[in-house]
């Protein structure tokens, strides 16, 4: 059985990116993959701003007790025409462009003034003094982000502000999440004294679509040939298709065998880990199928690891999840045969592990901001330790 770092290395070794492109307005980039780079079409700034309310002067005129002539107020977005010379000054805003001939801006605080005049309460102001020099950010033709950036709200600023309407994009992952389970009933219905709810579900799809798939759901009871059926369809409409539950070997997990009647490719099937160790990813017809076990916090946990790295690099980015270490607040009993994986809180000095119930446990994880990884070992694993932890988002 693989162990967890050799199953994300074969998911990064064995699926590949998505390829096909579009073109989408900004407005809708957020969560999607650059694939052309944004480049900067004029200099940045474009002109030398102010970076402080008050005088733009020649620095050398400065010193205390210096009064000057106020020649006018240029304030942001002015198109200014005077020439700055020795001998006088100009009142100037924030993000104005500061005139030609001038070298430094001194803020009103340094200053006292009277309308016309003012007087400066300094001495040795430096040339460049609250200056934001243009071209000094990026300059005409540099590339500001890369291909295969995974778009943020700032990166949507910045394409904006070289005037980028729309961007080429990888085109958004198709993914759909099945459940599984003739013990389930949707949110909407009241389930007998015997029956659950769906929570993996929703849970799940909020989860893929906080990462900008276009996400489905479906909910499928536990017979093979509906199984079969399910996925097939699934599979020829979706780039990723997401089962929970029926993946171990119950006498009513289908899942596993629906995927060898429709001749899927097996990628890894089992993992070295608690929550998780059913886990099953492999590809069916052009899809990726991520098989989850269905209790709720091994279906968070494994979605959080396995789907998400499927899915980051079926969009062109970086498969691995991201590990910090962390320090380990309280004691934790490790599995002395498998990795255990544990739904943590971030706290500013470290993690700690609250107490469950098991992976059947979901309310446990309400105040939980990722999870931390715990070797497999006999001993309890000592609050003080250094362990790896993994946000959820
Ligand atoms: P399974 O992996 O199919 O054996 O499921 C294990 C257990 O997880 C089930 O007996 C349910 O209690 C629970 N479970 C499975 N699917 C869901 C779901 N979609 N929502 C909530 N709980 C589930
Ligand atoms: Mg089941």
């Amino acid at each position: 059985m693989l162990t967890f770092d050799e199953a994300i290395a074969v998911i990064d070794e064995s699926i590949a990116p998505a390829d096909q492109l579009e073109e989408v307005p900004l407005s809708e980039c957020l969560h999607r993959t650059l694939a052309r780079a944004v480049i900067a079409d004029r200099p940045l700034p474009p002109f030398d701003r102010a970076t402080m309310d008050g005088f733009a002067v020649v620095a050398s005129d400065i010193q205390l007790g210096v009064t000057l002539p106020i020649d006018r107020t240029v304030s942001a977005g002015d198109a200014c025409a005077v020439e700055g010379k020795s001998g006088m000054c100009v009142s100037i805003a924030t993000g104005a462009s500061v005139p030609d001939g001038f070298d430094a801006v001194v803020k009103h605080e340094s200053t006292r003034f009277i309308e016309t005049e003012v007087e400066f309460l300094i001495d040795d102001v430096k040339p460049g003094t609250a200056i934001h020099p243009m071209g000094v950010d990026a300059n005409a033709n540099d590339v500001l982000i890369e291909p295969n950036t995974l778009l943020k709200h700032h990166h949507i600023g910045i394409a904006a502000a070289v005037g980028a309407t729309s961007l080429t994009v990888r085109k958004s992952i198709r993914l759909c999440v099945i459940s599984s389970g003739d013990e389930l009933v949707d949110g909407a219905e009241t389930p007998k004294t015997h029956e659950i709810r769906n929570s993996n579900g929703p849970m799940l799809l909020a989860l893929f679509e906080s990462m900008g798939c276009v996400a489905s759901s479906k909910m499928m009871a536990d017979d093979q040939g509906l199984t079969k059926a399910v996925l097939e369809e699934a599979c020829s409409a979706n780039d990723i298709v997401v089962t929970i539950g029926g993946i171990s070997a119950g006498k009513k997990d289908f899942v596993i065998p629906a995927l060898d009647a429709l001749s899927a490719h097996h990628i890894f099937k089992g993992v070295a880990m608690q929550p998780g160790k059913p886990c099953y990813v492999g590809t069916c017809q052009d899809a990726v199928v991520i098989g989850l076990p269905g209790n709720p916090v091994s279906a968070l946990v494994c979605a959080t690891l396995f789907g998400k790295a499927v899915l980051r690099k079926m969009m062109g980015l970086n498969a691995t999840p991201k590990f910090s270490e962390v320090t380990l607040l309280n004691d934790v009993k490790p599995n002395p045969h498998r990795e255990l994986f544990r739904p943590c809180v971030q706290e500013l000095t470290g993690v700690t592990i609250p107490e469950w119930q098991g992976s059947g446990d979901l309310v446990h994880t309400t105040n939980t901001t990722g999870i931390v990884r715990i070797p497999k070992q006999v001993d309890i694993v000592a609050s003080g330790t250094t362990v790896c932890y993994l946000p959820w988002s």
